[in-house]
């Protein structure tokens, strides 16, 4: 049998002030964070202010109480339980010793960085149902922070700011279509005096854009699209008249994808904003432009002016995209020196498995290589565009196409040293059996990938082991300078510190400290629970302070990783670690008792256990797993109770476990098609009786 293959599922001005703030660096610091604070935050060591540290997101702490030479003193200080494993991939902030960090359902939560003291949770209530709109589980990746007040998206699309010392309500904005499939998954941006946000959705058939929000008062200030709408409407800007000339057919019916879910950098020197866009909706060009053309602006970084939004250039990452290869992964802004240059650059290493230096000013092309084996393309040409395997593209029958959708590298961080000069981020390498299902259509209310998942004839090429790595990667030389082989495929985002180390998780709770030059392992940590979100660092009262959420979000929900498919995992928790701590945690969960032969009777023939299969496939997948055995997050439906599957129908169609997070789906399926599915359920849980 076929083993099932994972499912996918942000000049003058700034160095004035930077000079101003050196000049008063022994004086208390400012009330708060402004602009001013932004630009110099890399100077401000003891706070951790943006998602990605500072505005150039290099995610590399200057502090070094923690370094190599005393990382073997690290220990716990404290931590929290977050209430759940789920959604967890957020990066804390920390100002002036209070940590802010999101979970899952988009909930906010505020700390006392050095005691763990919860000063205060603000719940945006975020409809359970809305989960159904989300290809990787109910996750928020992070906050911003701005004069005061602490700004986070919603799953269910809205921006909302709460004040940072009582995390009371200031305002909130829909920014998508209510009752749409938008989510928000990824951190607000602060780009002078406003808020930017994007949204994730591709997968369901929506078209991509970015807004800014006046921080203040959350007015919308612009908003720019990534894809071009029905040219019967008319083009909101040259730059998507320019695009419309790269689709054809109607690929506005479905959205035309290109989600901006998570990488949105400001950099405050050139006015711009750039913009990780993602996939195509469907994924498959084939159908979403028959005509074929690059598609613009997918799987492209888009720089935006600040100010208004206005297109300034673009850099396609993967033309045409029909992989899923989205170029939504972290953006990072450095300065290198190439060539003997020195370069202002923005640097990705997206799901398609090439590393990019591109010129942030520009977007003109310097470098390429692939960071990982992959067989979708045989290099770069040198204006950057790939080289394409011609396999990959036709897909006849059933392709194996490497990386899969889950990418090289995903949405998992990645962190510079300027002083090593390297980039540490988890490399991925799997492949993914593409098949096209020629008799799709768009439906708004389901997944619109057209893909075919139940397909089961002739293939080009095998399926790939999937394994994964810890890299650290010479953007100059654009070559691998070590690795350190992981157990899974998937490992954690990365922090690098002065320290010369980098901190980084993995999938079955361990959590490591690197020597930065070297890779070698010079401290671990063992928790019960997995580690996949980026690690932070901050100091409080001279104390240095190594912070990281366990738990679990997507795509590792989809992975049936080792130690998490089938069973319940240990709780989410926040952790937190200081030189010299040993605070205990409490006893590990017990590993969960081996399934059990189901009780309850069900009357279905194979036929029928085939066809709630397929349903399942369609249905039932994205959250509850392959063959019904569950990534850990949610429940394993093959675990169902007798008292569970009785009211089955009323679960699927009534909402009955909507407040858990279980969505109704009465849209689109009916009495009969849930007995089908649970038919089939039934028969994996037989299947499956006795083992896990
Ligand atoms: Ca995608």
């Amino acid at each position: 049998m076929r083993r099932p293959r994972p499912v996918p599922v942000s000049w003058l001005v700034g160095l004035i002030t930077v000079v101003l703030l050196a000049g008063c660096a022994d004086t208390s610091p400012a009330p708060d964070v402004d602009d001013a604070r932004l630009i110099a935050a890399d100077s401000d060591d003891e706070n951790w202010l943006t998602y990605g540290r500072t505005y150039k997101e290099q995610r590399h702490s200057p502090l070094t109480e923690v370094s190599e030479e005393t990382v073997g003193r690290l220990g716990l200080a404290w931590y929290y339980d977050m209430g759940t494993k789920r959604g967890l991939e957020g990066t804390p902030l920390v100002v002036e010793g209070v940590l802010y960090v999101t979970g899952a359902w988009s909930v906010m939560h505020a700390f006392d960085a050095a005691t763990g003291e919860r000063l205060w949770t603000h719940d945006p209530q975020v409809p359970r149902g809305h989960s159904r709109f989300v290809c990787c589980d109910v996750v928020n990746r992070g906050q911003a922070f701005y004069r005061g007040q602490v700004y986070a998206g919603t799953l269910d699309g809205r921006l909302v700011s709460v004040t940072a010392e009582g995390g009371d309500l200031v305002w909130e904005s829909q920014t998508t279509p209510v009752g749409e499939a938008y989510s928000i998954t990824g951190a607000p941006r602060i780009a002078g005096g406003k808020v930017l946000i994007g949204s994730g959705g591709a997968e369901y058939g929506v078209r991509g854009y970015v807004s800014a929000y006046d921080a203040a008062t959350g007015e919308l200030s612009w908003r720019v699209y990534t894809v071009p709408g029905n040219p019967a409407d008319g083009f909101e800007s040259d730059a998507m008249a320019a695009a419309a000339e790269t689709w054809s057919g109607e690929w506005w019916e479905a959205g035309g994808g290109g989600t901006a879910w998570d990488a949105i950098v400001y950099d405050p020197e050139l006015d711009l904003v750039y913009i990780g866009v993602g996939n195509g909706s469907p994924w498959y060009r084939q159908l979403r432009s028959p005509g074929g053309g690059d598609n613009l602006y997918l799987s492209s970084i888009l720089a935006v002016r600040a100010s208004d939004g206005e297109y300034v250039w673009h850099f396609q990452t993967t033309p045409g995209d029909n992989w899923d290869y989205t170029a939504t992964q972290p953006l990072m802004l450095a300065e290198l020196e190439i060539d003997g240059r020195e370069r202002r650059v923005i640097m990705q290493a997206p799901k398609n498995g090439f590393f990019y230096v591109i010129d942030r000013e520009t977007g003109e092309f310097l470098s390429g290589e692939a960071f990982a084996d992959i067989n979708w393309a045989t290099g770069l040409t040198p204006e950057g565009r790939p080289i394409e395997n011609p396999d990959a593209r036709a897909l006849e029958g059933g392709v194996h196409v490497a990386p899969g959708p889950t990418g090289a590298h995903n949405w998992h961080p990645m962190s510079f040293n300027p002083e090593t000069g390297l980039v540490y981020f988890p490399v991925q390498e799997h492949s993914w059996l593409h098949v096209v299902d020629d008799e799709w259509e768009y439906d708004r209310r389901v997944l619109n990938i057209a893909g075919d998942f139940a397909y089961t004839g002739p293939t080009t090429g095998e399926a790939w082991t999937p394994r994964g790595h810890l890299v650290a990667w010479d953007p100059v030389t654009q070559s691998e300078a070590w690795r350190v082989e992981q157990p899974h495929p998937l490992s954690g985002g990365t922090l690098s510190t002065a320290g010369n180390l980098v901190f980084q998780g993995r999938p079955d709770g361990v959590f490591r400290a690197y020597r930065a030059t070297d890779g070698e392992v010079l401290w671990e940590f063992q928790h019960e629970t997995g580690i996949l979100a980026a690690p932070i660092t901050y100091s409080v009262d001279g104390t240095q302070y190594v912070a990281v959420l366990s738990g679990y979000g997507g795509p590792e929900v989809l992975f049936n990783l080792p130690g998490l498919a089938g069973g319940s995992v240990g709780p989410g928790r926040l952790l937190v670690f200081a030189l010299g701590e040993n605070a205990s945690l409490p006893e590990p969960m017990p590993p969960l008792p081996p399934i059990e032969a189901p009780t309850f009777e069900l009357a279905a023939t194979e036929a029928e256990v085939e066809q709630g299969s397929l349903l399942y496939l369609n249905t039932c997948l994205g959250c509850h797993g392959f063959a019904a055995v569950s990534g850990g997050i949610v429940p394993d439906l093959r675990r169902s109770t007798a008292e569970t599957h009785a009211i089955f129908e009323q679960i699927v169609l009534g909402g009955a476990r909507e407040p858990l997070g279980m969505p109704r789906f009465d849209d689109v399926l009916d009495s009969e098609d849930v007995r089908l599915i649970q038919a089939y359920v039934l028969r994996r849980a037989l299947e499956s009786a006795g083992g896990n």
